[in-house]
């Protein structure tokens, strides 16, 4: 059987990463058919839009995808590639696992989060003006009951299928009653459903302190999109940064599976930067494909690989300057001599 999956090679760092996780998979002696569709920075250039309907043609075509990070403008410029198409494929979940690596440089063990994000709406719907240009600008925050119901249940179905414990839903329903009020109530619904899972809530603020103080008591986290982009991004700084930080984003038939991190572009071209996030986010596409043998194998290459912290990029040595930090397409090979063992 060959599995036919979009790949898309991104902006910055992402082309060096993406290859990398494709010689990675391919070791594994599954067969994939790839149809390359660029996208980004460049197309904006060639194409007039970072995001042209081929790729997302390609991706329903597919069901699948590979996808490395897209550089956004800050400020001005176009829009997002990653929300848009996360918003064109209604793609609501995306899954954020930090997993500690024995290796890795951090200060804590024994970490197993899962980072459940709705992916739809919150201020990412992406509803601002300028009230007064240059002055004054608003933001339309959007928590719905459906969006709010499905994310739910789909952390709570993940917290099931994977035997987790315990599902914490993340919100400031404090100070934002309507919306994060609404997300807390329609989660809370949802768990009596389940009643197998424990549920509980957390303040945001106080979500982060305790993710610094005693992460190995949370489970999976379930947020509306904005707290959920952050807490990923500090839950990838306690299992070792976001060079080790993978993600999916997972719809109605449809995935696209990315890192958490963004395209790093201070080291585009440099054969320098962590490839292990895209690589593991190519195991969860291979887990999502059924294929959960060689997402094993390619999880524990990869830990292997960390664990005797030889042949590891500079982010995963003792110091950032370690002249023996090896690059991206060495890890790779180092990941696929342990795969060919
Ligand atoms: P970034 O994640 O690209 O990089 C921040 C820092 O994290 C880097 O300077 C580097 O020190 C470290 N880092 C990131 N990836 C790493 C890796 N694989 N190995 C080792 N270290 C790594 O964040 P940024 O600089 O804020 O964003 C750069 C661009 O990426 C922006 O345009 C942003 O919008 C975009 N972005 C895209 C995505 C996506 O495609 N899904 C996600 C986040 C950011």
């Amino acid at each position: 059987m060959t599995y036919h999956v979009t790949l898309i090679p991104g902006d910055g760092t992402g082309p060096e990463l993406v290859e990398a996780t494709r010689r990675v998979l391919e070791a594994t002696g599954i067969s994939f058919q790839w149809e390359i569709q660029e996208a980004g920075e460049e197309v904006m250039a060639k194409e007039g839009t970072p995001l042209p309907d081929r790729v997302l043609d390609s991706i329903k075509r597919n069901g699948v995808a590979l996808k490395g990070p897209i550089t956004t403008p800050i400020g001005s410029g176009f829009r997002s590639v990653n929300v848009a198409l996360r918003h064109a494929l209604d793609l609501y979940a995306n899954v954020r696992p930090a997993r500690s690596l024995p290796g890795a440089r951090t200060r804590y063990e024994d970490i197993d989060l899962v980072i459940m994000r709705e992916n739809s709406e919150d201020l990412y719907a992406g509803i601002e003006h300028y009230v007064i240009p240059g002055v004054a600008a608003e933001s339309i925050k959007i928590i719905t009951r459906p969006a709010t119901e499905r994310i739910s249940r789909f952390a709570f179905d993940y917290a099931r299928k994977n035997g987790r414990r315990k599902v914490t839903a993340v919100h400031k329903a404090n100070i934002m009653k309507f919306t994060d009020g609404l997300f807390l109530e329609v989660a809370s619904e949802v768990a009596k459903d389940y009643p197998d899972i424990a549920f509980e809530d957390r303040i945001v603020d106080n979500m982060c302190m305790q993710l610094v103080q005693k992460p190995e008591i949370y489970d999976v986290l379930l947020c509306p999109n904005l707290y959920g982009d952050i807490i990923s991004d500090l839950a990838s700084g306690l299992v070792g940064g976001l060079g080790v930080a993978p993600g999916a984003n997972i719809g109605e038939g449809l995935a696209v599976f990315e890192p958490v991190h963004g395209s790093a572009p201070k080291y585009a071209g440099m054969n320098k930067v962590n490839p292990t996030a895209t690589i593991l986010s190519g195991a969860l596409m291979l887990r999502y494909l059924g294929e959960t043998q060689a997402a094993q194998r390619v999880e524990d290459a990869v830990r292997a690989v960390i664990a005797e912290g030889d042949q590891v990029t500079y982010d995963l040595k003792p110091a950032a300057d370690d002249p023996t930090a090896v690059g991206t397409s060495q890890m790779a090979d180092a990941i696929i001599a342990v795969l060919r063992k």
